[in-house]
């Protein structure tokens, strides 16, 4: 069965965090960190409607320009999610250009913080991204971002800072069976979307809904004579964080039976102090969350360059500690996407 996220680490396991999950049939895609992006195709990265910052230490923040320039004349609102102080970090980088020329522009960027409420604000280009409040703060509660296809859960971590750790998890997924479509006579189409997005929404099961050949249907009928429907995916990300007992209570609370866990291994166990002094977590104690937290898969990443020649290692100390399926490192495409 087909997966509706298409998980990919733009920078692979040893570069910037930069998380692309693309929406399988729906031409859009969420964007987890925002580590430089310069080296991906456009096309690749204009589906993106959401981006999610763990926290603005340089690593996960310096590709906003690189957004910020490939969206700037597009018809777009891009929102980005990130801790307290991520609407400073944004005005900050739209003051160190020149806005005199984008008043025709449609472009927005609607930037919320993550804390003990979200509170949002808008930069508008046809406004010279001047900073706006927008709506009023409302309680979080662990969702920062839902639709009807996905909803996307945070966690505040401690990294002497806040750095926050994401689950995107797609709400149901349904499957159209071929070989039902086939039988009652149905090619498939845009229609099917139209279909799935009724369910997804939760329309009556007598809404009608058009075949080809322009005939109606009740809902009802559809769903149960042509899809399969199962729960959706999951996908937990978690970088630079102390191992805690509170934030590795939290880790499990959020990545809690994922399809897949992006976890960051820095360092090699043999180096712990200096993983626990610089806020980080250690290979080994990446293996212990994922098992803790019952993952089905664990990739580790945001790999420091002082292993460099010795990556392998901290991938086999993770999954050997993990115990579960794994993703060896070399088993990624040139973009960093898990080949399974
Ligand atoms: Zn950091
Ligand atoms: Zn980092």
């Amino acid at each position: 069965m087909k997966t509706t996220f298409r998980p990919r680490l733009l920078n692979g396991q040893t570069g910037d965090p930069a998380l692309l999950v693309s929406l399988r049939w729906q031409g859009r895609a969420l964007l987890i960190d925002l580590g430089r992006i310069d080296r991906t195709p456009a096309a690749v990265m204009l589906p993106i409607e959401a981006v999610f910052v763990s926290h603005a230490h340089m690593d996960h923040f310096m590709g906003f320009d690189q957004l910020l320039r490939l969206f700037l004349a597009r018809d777009a609102t891009l929102r980005l999610y990130g801790p307290e102080g991520i609407a400073d970090c944004v005005a900050g980088k739209l003051a160190g250009y020149t806005w005199n020329l984008t008043d025709e522009y449609a472009f927005t960027i609607e930037v919320t913080e993550v804390g003990r409420e979200l509170r949002s604000w808008r930069f508008a280009a046809r406004r010279r991204f001047a900073r706006e409040p927008l709506g009023t703060p409302r309680p979080f509660t662990g969702v920062v971002f839902s639709d009807p296809v996905v909803t996307v859960e945070a966690a505040l971590l401690d990294h002497r800072i806040v750095s926050i750790a994401y689950a995107i998890r797609e709400r149901m997924h349904l499957n159209v069976r071929p070989d039902a479509l086939e039988a009652a006579g149905l090619v498939p189409g845009p229609w099917l979307n139209r279909l799935k997005q009724a369910i997804r929404a939760g329309a009556a099961d007598d809404t009608p809904i058009e075949i080809p050949s322009g005939d109606r249907r009740p809902l009802g009928e559809l769903r149960r004579s042509l899809l399969t429907i199962t729960p959706g995916q999951k996908i937990a990300y978690v970088v630079d964080t102390l191992f805690s007992p509170a934030n590795a209570a939290a880790i499990i609370r959020l990545v809690d039976g994922a399809d897949l866990f992006f976890c960051e291994s820095p360092f090699l166990e043999e180096d712990l102090e200096q993983a626990a002094r610089r806020y980080h977590l250690t290979a080994r104690q990446a293996g212990a969350l994922a098992r803790a937290a019952r993952a089905k898969r664990l990739q580790v990443f945001h790999f420091s360059p002082r292993y460099e020649g010795r990556y392998g290692e901290l991938v086999a100390e993770a999954q050997a500690e993990f115990g579960g399926l794994d993703v060896h490192y070399g088993e990624l495409d040139a973009r960093g996407a898990a080949v399974s």
